[in-house]
């Protein structure tokens, strides 16, 4: 029961399941025993109510309660189950820390807001199953034990009783089994399916986390986007009840990252970028001058009506430029009375108007500009952008009416660790490439696009793929470029290898990351998505892994613990 309340002789306890609440009513001149009884009762214990559903008094009714024309008069009462006080309150949650929600998970879980996000997972899981199911593909299971695969992170190990030393790796995708069930001649498989990974952990990401993994043989990129457009059409129908027109716009790798300074940009609202170095090359002043001088950009935006800002709001824009990882921000405010703000004086008068004509602005616009090496303005820029829009308010993060959603396309295949000036496959290697740019892949290997692809809805990644090689040769060229040694690549993927000279099909296929499509469709976090979440830590909280072992069973697996010195 959730809450009991005495009111005017009369008790009224509500009771609550998955399905709802219903108000019970005790009177206790009627049913002196069942009173006494339901005196005892608080919230949270488990109980076994008899009574007559009857309709409530005229002025009782409660329209906001799907059952609130009604209530049970209780003729008996048992306690299945007392309860403890809570750790914290089931209607007062948002007070609570989320790490004392994490312990108490399964009752945080309790509350019905949060179980409707486990309904709406549960109904978008059928919705995928019932989609590929319709169209033709298996679902087919791949294990959880397997040799490494390179999906870029660190895996998680599982060492191996039987063979001292020796470790099997919990799978950072199915990706290489799936390429093995469609050299099986299985055309068309799809799998709800979980996937670990273990990496530094941001608001999006966890440990462990589902993919809808998917693959097909003979398939170009058409064949995948319309498969992924009509499951999109349908989750959205279901979860939002909006329609989505297809096909989905298609945008270059090339243009998101020079437009928006990201690959996953939110195109709920506009604030594109215009690179504005050549409207301020030969300028005077110095910030600009020299950042020019050493190859650097300056890239702008203009922000619609917004040129009222005052000083001190300028001021906190550049503080929040700075937390984006920008050294800085210059603006012109184009007020009534001529121009303000930053760069204003700084620059010429047809410097300030050929900027203007560049970023489409008019009287009453702010406009705001970063300086510094291209690839780190459009990264900090991209971040800055959203702040922006959620600042100025230029969208409504809560309307489901016109979600941002498009296909990226043409992505490089490779990028270099800016650490450590490795080559690594910007997706996996076994990503294809356009035949077009195969001249390149010796003599300029950053330029050549490969066949991957992502799906963008909100600015969140909820799908990336690519069509693949099913060459080995081809295949053994691209671990040539990424350095992988032929003893490197037999030892790691040699049966991949061996499996593509058995006659394998041409084959793309994509995954789509569940969690992250739920927490796109309800707002919040991945954790508010995933019924038992890891901290980022990778805690458990509930359980309190990872935790210590028996010794017993480190002797089995013949491991020996060296805890690092702090
Ligand atoms: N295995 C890839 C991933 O997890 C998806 C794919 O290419 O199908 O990102």
């Amino acid at each position: 029961m959730a809450r009991r309340r005495d009111l005017g002789g009369l008790i009224f306890i509500d009771l609550r399941d998955r399905y709802g609440k219903t108000q019970m009513v005790v009177h206790p001149e009627e049913s002196p025993d069942v009173t006494a009884q339901a005196h005892q009762l608080h919230a949270e214990w488990v109980i076994e109510a008899d009574g007559i559903v009857q309709e409530r008094p005229q002025g009782m009714v409660n329209r906001d309660l799907p059952t609130g024309e009604i209530e049970v008069k209780l003729t008996a009462l048992t306690v299945l189950n007392p309860c403890p006080a809570l750790p914290f309150q089931l209607d007062e949650a948002d007070k609570a820390s989320e790490e004392l929600r994490l312990k108490y998970r399964y009752l945080d879980l309790r509350r019905p807001e949060v179980q409707e996000v486990f309904m709406l997972r549960h109904r978008v899981a059928q919705v995928v199953r019932e989609h590929f199911s319709g169209e033709g593909f298996l679902e087919i299971e791949t294990p959880f034990m397997v040799k490494s695969t390179p999906e870029g992170a660190r895996d998680y190990l599982v060492p191996s009783r039987i063979f001292p030393g020796h470790f099997y790796a919990l799978p950072q995708s199915p990706q290489i089994y799936k390429q093995l069930l469609m050299v099986a001649g299985f055309d068309r498989y799809f799998q709800i399916v979980r996937c670990f990974r273990d990496e530094d952990l941001r608001s999006d990401r966890q440990p462990e986390f589902t993919q809808v993994d998917v693959e097909i043989t003979f398939a170009d990129r058409e064949v995948i986007f319309g498969t992924a457009e009509r499951l999109f059409v349908k989750i959205l129908k279901h979860a939002w009840g909006i329609d989505i027109a297809t096909p989905l716009p298609r945008l270059t790798y090339q243009h998101v990252m020079d437009t928006y300074g990201s690959d996953k940009p939110d195109l709920r609202f506009g604030l594109p970028f215009s690179n504005l170095t050549d409207c301020l090359r030969g300028t005077d002043f110095r910030i600009i001058a020299s950042s020019i001088e050493e190859g650097g950009v300056v890239i702008g935006l203009c922000v619609k009506g917004q040129a009222g800002v005052s000083r001190k709001e300028l001021g906190e824009l550049e503080n929040l430029a700075r937390q984006c990882g920008l050294p800085g921000l210059l603006s012109l405010k184009l007020t009534a009375e001529g121009l303000a703000g930053s760069l204003s004086g700084k620059i010429s008068e047809a410097q300030a108007a050929a900027v203007c004509k560049e970023l489409k602005s008019e009287t009453g616009d702010l406009l705001l500009m970063a300086v510094g090496k291209k690839s780190a303005v459009l990264k900090g820029l991209g971040v800055l952008r959203r702040l922006l829009a959620e600042r100025f308010r230029l969208f409504d993060p809560n309307s489901h009416e016109n979600p941002s959603l498009f296909w990226v396309v043409d992505f490089p295949l490779f990028e270099r660790n800016e650490e450590t000036g490795e080559v690594a496959a910007s997706h996996h290697p076994f990503t294809g490439y356009l035949t077009e740019d195969e001249h390149l892949l010796e003599s300029e290997p950053w330029n050549v696009r490969s066949t991957a692809y992502d799906l963008v809805m909100n600015g969140s990644e909820l799908l990336s793929g690519s069509i693949r090689i099913h060459d080995s040769a081809q295949q053994a060229k691209i671990f040539q470029l990424l350095k992988i040694s032929d003893e490197e690549a037999q030892l790691r993927f040699g049966f991949l290898l061996e499996a593509l000279r058995y006659g394998a099909p041409p084959m793309g296929g994509m995954a789509i990351g569940l969690d992250r499509t739920i927490m796109c469709l309800t707002g919040g976090s991945i954790r508010d998505v995933i019924a038992f979440p890891k901290t980022n830590l990778a805690q458990s909280l509930v359980d309190g892994s990872p935790s210590e072992v028996d010794p017993q069973l480190l002797k089995d697996l013949h491991l020996v613990i060296q805890k690092p010195k702090s």
